[in-house]
């Protein structure tokens, strides 16, 4: 706000598109702009004072196509041919890639493209389809708005909670592990299904995580800590400097009225509008499909980019009532010590499946052979009778 002669002056700043919220949904589409048109008039508003946040972002190679993986890659951090998975009954290596963005090197390669482009300290606290108002009175008029600030609660929405904490460490000498554990459930079963998650970035550097798919919020760090660190000396990684801790509670999707909450006056991305896996809630191959979407529409001069992205949204909740489903068998039909016996039976299936489990792309007769596989030999992993409860329990 400007004062002139006891007068308050609003400030008013003008741009074509206007993204809000600068985290790994509006980095992504703001990278894509910035590849495909170096003089596209486009603004970033961020609450922080950088982008990203403190993450680290992973995903599987197969959850994107080529072209995406060969546009996103140079913000990649750290790349695996393979990764790995351990349960109670057996371990199994998977040879399909698996990478990761570090939100630092996000933030330091992105702003010397797009540093004109981002207002960072500044916190929006109106939005509709034409304006936003910053908290120091600040308004931003746009011929296009995009509401991506980051995943808030609904009462459309049924969800249970997918829960860590982790530290990054520097060891003193090799940890001699050649590729992610992406889960490690041979740990005692508290607090739901619950893994050790380690990614190894260098030879000496490593990322671990205690994760719990678990009916609460709740997290009691220091116990996480405790859990890790026993973790770790079974490891032998003992000598070790903690550089970092990451903690989240992400949202694991049961069920919702998605028309409901997808109703809104200024179109929604990333996990505002809820575009996670619903099994992971991992949100990062969505935020590279509607980065494509958006720039295709916004170069192509459509006037439609509002209902696409609402279509865009819409079609995936529909395409997936199956992953939904599988939640709801997990959470509702399952003992918590025992929810690991689904994912120890996803597991079992063939890689090709596996792939297709992330990347969300079963056929109908690849779900029927998914659900057959943990129906698998008349032992379900959970008692029918309870999987059809869960599957029809309307919440
Ligand atoms: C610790 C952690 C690890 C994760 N790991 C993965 C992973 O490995 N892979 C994966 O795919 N997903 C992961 N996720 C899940 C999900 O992908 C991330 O939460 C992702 O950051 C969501 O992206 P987003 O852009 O929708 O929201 P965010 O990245 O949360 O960005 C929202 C941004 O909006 C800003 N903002 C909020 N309110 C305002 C306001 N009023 N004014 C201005 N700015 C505002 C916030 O400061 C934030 O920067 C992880 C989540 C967490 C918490």
């Amino acid at each position: 706000m400007v004062k002139y002669g006891g007068l308050a002056l609003v400030k008013t700043i003008k741009t074509k598109l206007l993204i809000a919220g600068g985290g790994l949904a509006s980095c992504l589409l703001a990278y894509r702009i910035k590849s495909l048109s170096s003089d596209f008039d486009f603004l970033v508003v961020e609450k922080d004072n950088q982008l990203g946040g403190n993450h680290n972002w992973s995903f599987h190679t197969t959850d994107i196509s080529n072209s995406q993986l060969e546009w996103l890659s140079p913000l990649i951090s750290y790349r695996w041919n393979e990764h790995n998975v351990v349960f109670p009954s057996y371990s199994r290596t998977i040879k399909k890639g698996y990478n990761t963005i570090a939100s630092i090197d996000m933030h330091e390669k992105l702003m010397p493209l797009i540093d004109s482009h981002v207002l960072f300290n500044s916190s929006i606290n109106y939005l509709n389809n034409k304006v936003a108002k910053l908290d120091d009175g600040t308004l931003i008029e746009a011929d296009i708005i995009i509401d991506a600030m980051g995943y808030s609660p609904s009462e459309d929405i049924s969800i249970a909670y997918q829960k860590f904490v982790g530290i990054e460490i520097n060891l003193n000498k090799p940890h001699n592990l050649e590729s992610p554990i992406l889960m490690d459930a041979s740990v005692e079963q508290t607090d739901g299904y619950r893994f050790i998650y380690t990614l190894p970035f260098t030879d000496k550097r490593l990322l671990v995580e205690d994760t719990r798919y678990s009916d609460n919020m709740q997290i009691d760090e220091e116990e996480y800590l405790a859990e890790i660190i026993k973790y770790m000396d079974n490891k032998g990684w003992q000598d070790y400097k903690i550089i970092n801790r990451e903690k989240g509670v992400l949202p694991i999707i049961l069920n919702g009225n998605y028309s409901r909450f997808i109703d809104k006056e200024v179109e929604m991305i990333g996990m505002k509008a809820l575009l996670c896996h619903p099994t992971t809630g991992y949100s990062l191959p969505h935020a590279v499909m509607i980065a494509d979407l958006i720039t295709d529409k916004l170069f192509n001069k459509s006037n439609e980019i509002a209902a696409d992205i609402k279509q865009y949204s819409i079609q995936s909740w529909k395409r997936d009532e199956f992953f939904r489903m599988l939640n709801r068998m997990l959470f509702w039909g399952c003992e918590p010590a025992a929810r690991y016996k689904i994912l120890q039976r996803v597991y079992t299936l063939p890689e090709s499946l596996i792939a297709k489990f992330y990347s969300r792309q079963y056929s109908f007769f690849e779900k029927i052979k998914m659900m057959i596989g943990m129906m698998d030999g008349f032992k379900p992993p959970i008692k029918i009778s309870n999987a059809l409860k869960a599957i029809y329990r309307n919440e």
